[in-house]
């Protein structure tokens, strides 16, 4: 069942929202080579923290897990594409580091992620980001009253294979409110003019991933969590949270800048 916010209810999922894009703007300005992905845990943890803030993805356990997940951020470097827990591992120059992070304020959620890369980057990781940016952008663009889901997948997806990449199966956004995971599921590729009919006061996590090795599989990590991919080439993830509105899309987790 999809739930429909109201305006209200909007304007206190901006406000999580905003805390995730701080945490996610402190994480990015704190990365560099030699950090390590704890530190940068500690980094969205102290901005929660101070926001009065809960984690939705500290002790989450989907059925897939092996155990509760143990950090605010899933840190996820180079061949990882998503879920990855934060560690000892220092980042490298020239790593692409994907950070998701949510927050619980007030009853409500968000949920927003970034990709970008540490000291010298490397061109086609350079390429790989704007393609998640591009797709994220084309599927909010999508996100307007009286398209359906099929659009927003559609626009995502079209922008991910013109550039040659890879889509990981089974993986997408989700419907977002009280809880981080709702219906319904946002494909990150699927056809035009197909599926739920989008109407005001829906909140959706869109959320295209990438591969730079064009292929859509892959692999969970020893730890059960990290996926990565099975041609160990790079992923990049964008995700914003997003409302859908008779005024057009609103995203809820905008940053200023970074
Ligand atoms: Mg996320
Ligand atoms: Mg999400």
């Amino acid at each position: 069942m999809v739930e429909l916010k109201t305006d209200t209810s909007i304007d206190a999922m901006h406000a999580a929202g905003q805390v995730v894009a701080r945490a996610l703007t402190a994480v990015r300005r704190a990365a560099d080579v030699g950090v390590s992905l704890l530190e940068l845990d500690a980094v969205a943890r102290e901005v929660l923290r101070e926001a009065g803030a809960g984690s939705p993805f500290l002790g989450y356990r989907p059925s897939f897990a092996p155990a509760p997940f143990p950090a605010v951020i899933c840190a996820s470097v180079n061949d990882a594409i998503v879920h990855g827990i934060p560690d000892g591992y220092r980042l490298r120059d020239g790593d692409l580091v994907s950070v998701d992070c949510g927050a619980t304020l007030d009853g409500w959620a968000g949920d927003s992620a970034v990709s970008f890369t540490v000291g010298t980057p490397r061109p086609a990781d350079t390429a790989l980001i704007a393609a998640a940016g591009r797709a994220l952008d084309a599927g909010i663009g999508a996100a307007v009253v009286g398209n359906r889901i099929g659009d927003i997948a559609h626009a995502i997806g079209a922008v991910c294979r013109a550039a040659g990449y890879g889509i990981p199966d089974g993986f997408g956004g989700h419907g977002i409110g009280r809880r981080m995971h709702e219906d319904p599921g946002v494909p990150n590729e699927g056809r035009a003019g197909r599926g739920m009919r989008l109407r005001h006061g829906m909140v959706l996590a869109i959320e295209p991933m990438v591969t730079g090795g064009g292929r859509d599989d892959y692999h969970a990590a020893p730890d059960g969590w990290t996926l990565r991919t099975n041609d160990g080439s790079r992923a990049a993830h964008a995700e914003h949270t997003v409302a859908i509105t008779d005024r057009g899309p609103r995203v809820l987790t905008a940053r200023d800048g970074l």
